[in-house]
């Protein structure tokens, strides 16, 4: 349920009251009405309109006078749940008028949805949108109906929600790209480099030979870059065909493990399987999964000093969970959700330990493309539990 805050600012207690009753309770039943205004107005797809308003709420906030509500959208700006729309009384003697509160609000808050109220028609659009600094406002006449104020209030508060989703999505295609270019520059500056150490230094074939390794190690990585975006863009897009067999988890597991044990034992750290039966099959993609398990298992290995890392797998009613734990630097609570971001990492680690902050997003995906989700349990300086569960196959 999204609950959306919206302020009114009117001295008469009888209207404030109204304003409560009309928008606190209305119960949303007429949605297909709301959705066709939704269109109409934003010119949205269809399914993103109708999901913001299925999931619509109000709290009302009341001021009786100008300062007072300016005073109000400046608390609610710095505690960081501010009021979508404002319905401002044109005249409220003898404090300051509705149009010099409006402005006063918008310095504090631009993205607030200004509605003007008013009995009397004594001032044109123009006049009004000049008061209040070009700002974009709505025309509320007294006295209105409840239906014109709930679509005014439910038109408005869904275009103030849009908005602010763009903006989010916005934010990220900016970090994304950042990063994107941050992944890319790095291994090309080291195989330039190195090119040009080899065109311009004479040395012997061995050296020679350290630093082509050094180029075709940074060319995979880039190569392993690419392969990940794609396989992540074909999984958000669904065009990614996930061949699914049965097969038996158990050996999955062991098969990963004899992958993985070589790096796990140059780090002198174990790296176990713990059986809750012998065989445990189930019904999903094995290659994507195997994949899975070694995102995990690797980042288990490449976060862990000392200990090591236990994968189980056990049945738990109709279905086999399987978890990667280890006993590495753990993951902040506060990090938890946005490390299956794509490209992100958790910025205390970035620096020491290369990686380009993609295995979990694809790991997320692919579990989710078998219907169920990846949860983690951390606790920094103690170690990180991440888990899936899928259905056991009959
Ligand atoms: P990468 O490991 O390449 O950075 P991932 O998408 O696999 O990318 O992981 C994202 C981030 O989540 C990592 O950078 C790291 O900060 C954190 N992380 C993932 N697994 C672990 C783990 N087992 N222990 C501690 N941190 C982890």
């Amino acid at each position: 349920m999204k609950l959306s805050r919206i302020l009114v600012i009117d001295d008469e207690p009888e209207i404030r009251k109204s304003y409560h009753k009309i928008l606190s309770n209305y119960d949303h039943d007429d949605s297909d009405d709301l959705e066709d205004l939704a269109r109409d107005l934003f010119e949205e797809p269809e399914d993103f309109s109708a999901s913001l308003l299925e999931e619509h709420h109000f709290e009302v906030v009341t001021a009786a006078q100008g300062l007072e509500g300016v005073g109000l959208v400046k608390q609610s700006v710095a505690r960081k749940s501010p009021f979508s729309v404002a319905f401002i009384d044109m005249r409220m003697p003898p404090g300051m008028d509705g149009l010099e509160t409006a402005k006063q609000i918008i310095e504090k808050d631009p993205n607030i949805e200004i509605v003007i109220v008013t009995a009397y028609a004594d001032r044109s659009r123009k006049s009004i949108s000049e008061a209040i600094g070009g700002h974009r406002f709505f025309y509320l006449k007294k006295p209105f109906d409840s239906d014109e104020l709930i679509q005014l209030a439910e038109g408005l508060t869904l275009r103030w929600h849009m908005t602010r989703e763009r903006e989010v999505f916005e934010e990220e295609k900016r970090i994304f790209i950042s990063n994107m270019s941050h992944e890319l520059r790095q291994p090309l500056q080291v195989i330039l480099g190195v090119c040009e150490t080899l065109r311009t230094c004479e040395m012997e074939a061995s050296r020679r030979e350290a630093f082509l390794l050094d180029i075709e190690t940074e060319a995979r990585r880039l190569r392993q870059l690419a392969e990940g975006f794609r396989t992540i863009q074909q999984l958000e897009e669904d065009t990614l065909i996930l061949p699914f067999t049965n097969f038996d988890m158990n050996k999955a597991v062991d098969n990963v493990i004899r992958l993985l044990g070589k790096e796990a034992f140059q780090k002198k750290l174990y790296l176990e399987h713990e059986k809750g039966s012998d065989s445990l099959h189930v019904a999903g993609d094995e290659n994507s999964l195997t994949q899975v398990l070694i995102n995990l298992i690797v980042n288990g290995i490449h976060y862990t000093k000392e200990g090591g890392v236990t994968v189980q797998t056990q049945v738990d009613g109709d279905h086999v969970e399987v978890s990667v734990s280890d006993t590495g630097v753990g993951i902040p609570e506060s990090e938890q959700e946005a490390i299956f971001k794509k490209f992100y990492r958790v910025p205390q680690y970035a620096i020491k330990i290369r990686g380009h902050g993609l295995g979990l997003t694809i790991a997320m995906e692919v579990v989710q493309a078998h219907g169920s989700v990846i949860e983690v349990e951390s606790t920094p300086g103690e170690g990180s539990r991440f888990s899936f569960r899928l259905p056991l196959s009959k």
